[in-house]
């Protein structure tokens, strides 16, 4: 079973879980309760008199069990708990296709999605090499201002400066959110564009390559160290960065690589993409490290 429809299951058996759950306790409350009992069963007659169309009084009924209710200290909420996700109802899709919940879960549960090791966002700023402050803190707004804010943040510079410490603990700090998070090296972005390129069973297809298009917050960690695939690499980094880019969703891109380098591997189409300066924050780490 893939990840989507497993997030779908669990959904719905936890949603299925709550409402037993709340049964559980309305049938104990009622077994425990003879005025509470008796007020439910006549609520009850009067509801099946008015559903034949008979003189009834269920307007009073439902007042005297809202009271023996009340009386008995149960809220409305633990017989009936309101679905988690106002979306889907907790039943994980919505016209047809998986709700954003589902597809969180679905992300977020499938470890593959995390492949740059998880670093608390305060404690990599504390332990951050020389230089880099300024985009901490500039990547501490990118965080506080999503979804809003430019969704790019393009971090360039040689390697040892802690590139993808910063990376990975953006990931960690979106996650801590709440949010859906994909963290991939250069090296397996390529890894699994091949795969997707190569393999015939379409049914897998969400579970290879759409977290890259649908988390909250896409890592793309080392850009430019990958194997550069003819007929892979490219296309599948520009599906990929140019979906985002439409959607202005959030991407992180950390790369050694100078501008001029960037568009001498990848081309233009991409370079404009990544290095748009209406939804990229760009910053080049050096010693002193200043903006681009
Ligand atoms: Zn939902």
């Amino acid at each position: 079973m893939n990840a989507y429809r497993r997030a779908v299951r669990d959904i719905t058996d936890m949603r299925r879980a709550e409402l037993d759950a709340g049964l559980e306790l309305w049938r104990n409350a009622l077994a425990g309760n003879a005025a509470l009992r008796d007020a439910f069963a006549e609520y009850q007659a009067q509801a099946v008199k008015k559903a034949k169309g008979e003189n009834n009084a269920l307007d009073a009924a439902r007042s005297k069990l809202k009271a023996e209710f009340e009386r008995a200290g149960l809220k409305r909420e633990q017989i009936e708990p309101p679905p988690r996700c106002k979306l889907c109802g907790d039943t994980g899709v919505v016209d047809g296709k998986y709700c954003a919940c589902a597809v969180r879960r679905a992300i977020n549960s499938d470890r593959e999605n995390l492949t740059l090791p998880l670093v608390d966002f305060d404690d990599a700023q504390k332990t951050a090499p020389k230089g880099m402050p300024a985009v901490y803190k500039a990547a501490r707004e990118y965080i506080r201002s999503y979804p809003n804010g430019k969704p790019f943040f393009i971090i360039a510079g040689s390697s040892g400066t802690g590139k993808t410490m910063l990376a990975a603990a953006i990931a960690c700090a979106f996650l801590k959110n709440g949010r859906s998070a994909v963290t991939v090296s250069a090296f397996e972005f390529v890894r699994r564009a091949k795969d997707y390129h190569t393999q015939f069973a379409i049914d897998d297809y969400r579970d290879l390559f759409s977290p890259m298009l649908e988390a909250d917050i896409l890592c793309i960690d080392d850009l430019g160290t990958e194997t550069m695939l003819k007929n892979v690499t490219l296309e599948y980094l520009y599906t990929v960065v140019n979906e985002r880019w439409l959607r202005k969703k959030h991407t992180v891109v950390t790369t050694n690589l100078s501008p001029d380098a960037l568009i001498r591997r990848y081309g233009e189409a991409i370079f404009s993409r990544l290095c748009d300066k209406s939804i990229a924050n760009s910053y080049m780490i050096t010693a002193s490290n200043k903006r681009i």
